[in-house]
């Protein structure tokens, strides 16, 4: 962790025990997502192959933006993403402050932008900042109990400019086409949301609440939410799946039988006929299904095995 100006930056591995020592006093139910679209991966140095801007140079830039043009009292969002997976808090617009993110969405709401532009046509979100997203969410909805869904978890675009939330993002109507219209290489529809995203961060939260917890954690941790996949089979399910499998071996068997007495005249007859390079037409005459007898004993029954 390193603390400069405004802003504390840490490691995504960092966060979730930063987060757990966080006292918030403030009802937190609603996650925004956002993209900057500007600064974006441009500005901070990647395309060209130039030296990586400075992180807090990248913060305070927002900020001085924020306070002067915007005329708000502090950085806007309280969390910041960049594009190499680390994670900025805003010390000026700590977790118990409401941010300025979306109008009609801030009471109750930490703002989380997400440094880059995911328009169509815009940045392609690195790997490093995909994971760390996931993972900030997945801590956000662990620490305040918040849903994984659309209701909580919210893009700008679904907001009017006046603060209405819609049923969906809807060009004309929507504020901005914030997080983009190619966010998470899918879109910024709700449709694109559930599809992605939400599922992805309920799947990182389910991991994190299957990592051993800490003493604290334990009395929060519900037995039906911990994923038992990657367990060793218990003791019932070992015995089931036992004889699940003397069942399927004793139909394979079934199907199999020695030479009935009916086909032993044919089944003599044919192991004894060479083929035409001398080898034994049939080697194996016992283990061989009823059909096979039957139709054998057909054959000797024309006469066809009688040569
Ligand atoms: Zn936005």
């Amino acid at each position: 962790m390193k603390q400069k100006g405004n802003f504390l930056l840490m490691k995504p591995s960092e966060f979730r025990g930063w987060l757990s020592k966080q006292k918030v006093i403030r009802n937190i139910s609603r996650l925004q997502v956002h993209h900057t679209a500007s600064p974006n991966y441009s500005t901070r140095g990647i395309r060209e192959g130039a030296a990586r801007q400075d992180y807090f140079v990248c913060l305070e830039g927002m900020r001085n933006y924020h306070i002067q043009t915007q005329g708000w009292s502090a950085t806007g969002q309280n969390i910041t993403t960049f594009e190499d997976g680390t994670i900025a808090i805003s010390l000026d617009r700590d977790l118990n402050h409401t941010p300025a993110g979306i109008k009609g969405a801030n009471t109750g709401a930490i703002c989380i932008e997400n440094i880059g532009s995911f328009d169509r046509g815009g940045d392609l979100i690195t790997e490093e900042q995909r994971k760390s997203i996931l993972h900030l969410y997945a801590c956000l909805a662990e620490k305040f109990n918040i849903p994984v869904d659309t209701d909580h978890i919210v893009y700008h675009a679904w907001y009017t400019r006046s603060g209405e939330r819609m049923a969906d993002y809807t060009p004309g109507r929507s504020s901005k086409t914030c997080p983009g219209t190619n966010f998470w290489g899918d879109g910024n529809t709700v449709l694109a949301a559930n599809r992605n995203f939400i599922p992805q961060i309920a799947a990182e939260l389910a991991r994190l609440k299957n990592k051993k917890p800490t003493p604290d954690q334990i009395s929060n941790i519900n037995d039906n939410s911990i994923n038992k996949e990657d367990e060793p089979m218990t003791p019932t399910e070992k015995k089931m799946m036992d004889e699940l499998k003397a069942q399927v071996n004793g139909l394979l068997k079934a199907q199999s039988m020695d030479v009935p007495s009916y086909a032993k005249p044919a089944i003599d007859k044919l192991t004894q006929m060479k083929d035409r390079n001398g080898h034994p037409i049939i080697d194996t005459p016992d283990g061989r299904s009823a059909d096979f007898y039957a139709l054998a004993t057909v054959l000797d029954r024309l006469g066809m095995l009688d040569r």
